[in-house]
């Protein structure tokens, strides 16, 4: 610190001291000691319903395999959820029914796996940074006590992007496959991060709202046999929320999704030149209803304002 006080003589005084504040207390704090991680194994089995399950072992040959979303173990590609709550599905998942899928108190303690490389590591923190920055959910690395908690991690099996819809109580996997020699798999860009994690916080997809056939054509004769199921819809209450049905989601498919034939579309837009199925950002409306759904928006007039212009502004 000497040598570069000594060789800065022309810095204010006041920077000066700041420097040296600085410097005098790197030694004094001292690193905080890691909470012990749960053991993940490299096979994992998230729950999916039975009868999905052996729907999706069925038609698990015919897939292409260059989408880590498309998964057909899970149920809609990338989510994993419980009979129990396939049961509720049916109709649509509803938050007065399942308040407890929600996250207490807009707080989400997470873990990213040590397993990541360095720059992996980097763009899933990127993803909750920005989701930390664009809505009041609280995203806290976890510290050995919480409950319930998020654990990034690159499962082998089923590897690829998914996540369970909502809280699931406990250690909640989330998956986030690291590029590999095939390509980027789901850490291209902070994008897909996003995605899965706005499922573990309560978001389904676009395409699943119980409105969507005024807004898309789906193209049943192109879907691989079997699994039709991913383009089931839900409940009113459960995916309109108040908001206009949004082609540019985050959270929609892309026109191609579970098609059996390369270049036949398994989604139309009714709208001229939508685009389907970016994984970018968080659209105006994805940024909006998340904020919605954790009472972000209610909180005050100062949230309101703040949350409402950063999601015009920052939105896809
Ligand atoms: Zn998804």
């Amino acid at each position: 610190m000497g040598r570069a006080a000594a060789s800065l003589p022309a810095l204010p005084s006041l920077l000066l001291l700041g420097l040296v504040a600085a410097g005098a207390a790197w030694p004094a704090r001292a690193p905080a000691a890691l909470p012990r991680l749960p053991a993940v194994p490299n096979v994992v089995h998230p729950p999916v319903p039975d009868e999905m399950r052996q729907l999706a072992e069925a038609a698990a040959e015919a897939l292409g395999d260059d989408d880590p979303e498309v998964r057909p173990a899970l149920f809609q590609g990338d989510m994993a959820i419980t009979n129990e709550m396939y049961e509720y599905w049916r109709v649509g998942l509803r938050w007065d029914v399942f308040p407890e899928k929600l996250w207490d108190n807009a707080t989400v303690p997470y873990v990213i796996s040590p397993l990541y490389d360095p720059a992996d590591y980097a763009t899933i923190f990127q993803a909750i940074t920005t989701l930390k920055f664009m809505t009041c959910i609280r995203f806290v690395p976890w510290d050995g006590k919480a409950k319930d908690f998020l654990l990034i991690w690159p499962i082998k099996k089923p590897a690829g992007c998914w996540s369970f819809v909502g809280k699931f109580g406990g250690p909640q996997l989330l998956s986030l496959q690291p590029p590999d020699e095939r390509g980027p798999n789901c850490l291209g860009g902070e994008g897909r991060a996003i995605h899965e994690i706005l499922h573990a916080l309560g978001i389904f997809h676009e395409q699943s709202r119980a409105d969507r056939d005024e807004f898309v054509d789906v193209l049943y004769e192109n879907v691989i046999p079997g699994l039709e199921v991913n383009f089931d819809k839900q409940s009113l209450e459960n995916t309109t929320y108040s908001f206009e049905y949004d082609y540019d989601s985050i959270m929609h498919y892309g026109k191609y999704y579970f098609s059996k034939e390369k270049g036949k579309p398994t989604i139309v837009p009714k709208k001229k030149d939508a685009k389907l199925g970016q994984r970018w950002s968080m659209s105006t409306t994805d940024c909006l209803k998340i904020n919605d759904l954790y009472g972000c928006l209610d909180k005050s007039s100062y949230h309101q304002r703040r949350f409402y212009t950063l999601c015009r502004i920052m939105g896809a």
